[in-house]
């Protein structure tokens, strides 16, 4: 039976000589696998296509357990600036996929694409929006409109462990990670912000290490991949 999917590739890894084996999610946020026969022979019509995060509509034979690849056309693709944003970016869609692996339709195809597009404006801040999201997902939601212990609107802190902000006589009773107030109001920024937004909530004081602290949180609850992770947190 042939099908039709547009999805964006997650990798393309070699398989036996000349094939390779594509992982994609579609447009529902499934992941799919299959096989595409030659394309990692020189004289390949679509290896150009195949490639991590472009997004190509497929023709496929379906096959359990593996389905065949038969043509593709571009349907768009995502640049990244630098080796740092597209490691970034690799934690990301890998991430995604595994989740959606985890629980189906987590991560549709347009939605990955959009926080691609994040990335390329601010790294940071589209990490960040991610790690609010899966808090949200796993229903941990963190507060950051006051303090999470008694509701106090003058908040000094932020503490992962007691799940928001703390203000300061609450502060004395948690484990608080984060006091610098440039990065308190860029977390609010970044948790209130839609998607689309969330490039603008960005401060020089915010670093790839308040991302690594959400990431470390949450890594227990979802199967991030942390392979990448450490990748991309080895080349700042
Ligand atoms: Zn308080």
């Amino acid at each position: 039976m042939n099908n039709k999917i547009t999805a964006i590739i997650v990798s393309n890894q070699s398989y036996k000589e000349k094939d390779a084996l594509i992982r994609m999610i579609s447009e529902e946020g499934e992941v799919l696998s299959m096989i595409a026969k030659g394309a990692n022979a020189p004289t390949s019509k679509y290896s150009a296509y195949l490639q991590p995060f472009n997004v190509c509509e497929i023709d496929y034979h379906h096959k359990d357990p593996l389905s065949v690849f038969i043509s593709a056309s571009l349907r768009q693709r995502c640049e990244f600036q630098d080796f740092h944003t597209l490691a970034a970016a690799s934690f990301l869609l890998q991430s995604m996929e595994a989740i959606n692996r985890m629980e189906p339709q987590t991560f549709p195809l347009w939605t990955c694409v959009q926080y691609l597009h994040i990335l390329e404006k601010s790294m940071v801040s589209g990490l960040l929006k991610f790690c609010f999201d899966l808090f949200e997902k796993d229903g941990r939601q963190l507060v950051v409109d006051e303090c999470v212990n008694c509701g106090s609107l003058q908040v000094s802190g932020f503490s992962l462990s007691a799940g928001g902000f703390c203000c300061k006589s609450c502060s004395v009773h948690e484990r608080v990670d984060i006091t610098d107030i440039d990065v308190l109001r860029a977390l609010r920024c970044v948790s209130k912000a839609p998607l689309e937004l969330t490039y603008k909530c960005t401060t020089s004081a915010l670093s790839i290490s308040v991302v690594k602290l959400f990431v470390y949180e949450l890594k227990d609850s979802y199967p991030l991949a942390m392979k990448s992770w450490k990748f991309m947190d080895e080349l700042v």
